[in-house]
């Protein structure tokens, strides 16, 4: 679970999220919606700590994320105890972020050795079966730049489960691919949604992924959630004029 409590989020004086507060409750698959800007992608980057909130906190099932209130006191947790917590949390980003000097392989197990401890042997092992399961099962000793687009992203995906991660943050993952082979990334995230209980937060431009697989759908404008619903009622009688116009522009 993933919580928001009065988060804040500036990058000196712009205020990208205020007073931002919401649940993802185990196992759930919330889509975030909105304009270009509204800080979608910042509340993805906070869960996986690569941004630092500027107010409030962020608890991972209870957990302090990176701040904790004590004495009193909004304090900085130990970067230990940030890393400990990190290593739950995967995520794919629109442009992949491969490491572009190792193999296919030496991508996927890198963080299973070095994160988790995990034998040479055992993270192949399992690397082996999540490239099977991605399709991608001659490509262990390719490098990145010698694959398409989407079979990166596969990769990406890949090494994002080998960590076995409770919570997946999406950041538009099918937005560099060119359109004939975004259906084959979305069937592959669709069939982890399927078999998994992973947690799942994404941010998309894909309406129809959106509303396959998610449960819930929050719509942003300015680093506020206007409107919040199911997928069925947010796509066909979205209630806030806001959401209506967005939706016009892109579906
Ligand atoms: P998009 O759909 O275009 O990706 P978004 O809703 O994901 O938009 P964010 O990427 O979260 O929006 O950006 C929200 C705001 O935060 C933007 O105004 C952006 O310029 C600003 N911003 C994001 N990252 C930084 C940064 N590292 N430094 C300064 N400003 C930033």
């Amino acid at each position: 679970a993933i919580r928001f409590q009065d988060v804040e989020k500036r990058f000196g004086d712009n205020v990208v999220l205020k007073d931002l507060n919401f649940e993802v409750s185990k196992g759930d698959r919330v889509t975030l919606i909105g304009p270009s800007g509204s800080g979608k992608t910042t509340i993805l980057r906070l869960v996986m700590t690569l941004e630092k909130a500027t107010g409030g906190y962020i608890h991972i099932n209870g957990e302090p994320l990176t701040h904790e209130l004590r004495g009193g006191k909004r304090v900085e947790r130990s970067e230990k105890a940030q890393k400990q917590i990190r290593k739950r949390i995967g995520m794919v980003f629109q442009q992949f972020n491969l490491f572009p000097n190792m193999t296919v392989l030496e991508n996927i197990i890198e963080a299973p050795v070095h994160v988790l401890g995990q034998s040479k042997e055992q993270a192949t092992r399992r690397a082996m079966e999540l490239l099977e399961s991605v399709g991608l099962p001659n490509k262990a000793k390719a490098h990145p730049l010698q694959l398409s687009g989407g079979q990166q992203q596969r990769v990406a995906i890949a090494r994002a489960l080998a960590m076995d991660p409770e919570i997946l943050l999406l950041d538009e993952v099918t937005s560099a691919l060119d359109p004939e082979i975004v259906g084959e990334v979305l069937a592959i995230l669709r069939r982890i949604a399927d078999t998994t209980d992973i947690t799942m937060l994404i941010v998309t431009h894909e309406m129809q992924f959106a509303r396959d697989v998610s449960n819930r759908v929050l719509m942003f404008d300015g680093g506020r959630i206007v409107e919040e619903a199911t997928p069925d009622v947010m796509f066909t009688e979205p209630k806030h004029e806001r959401t209506q116009a967005f939706l016009h522009a892109v579906l």
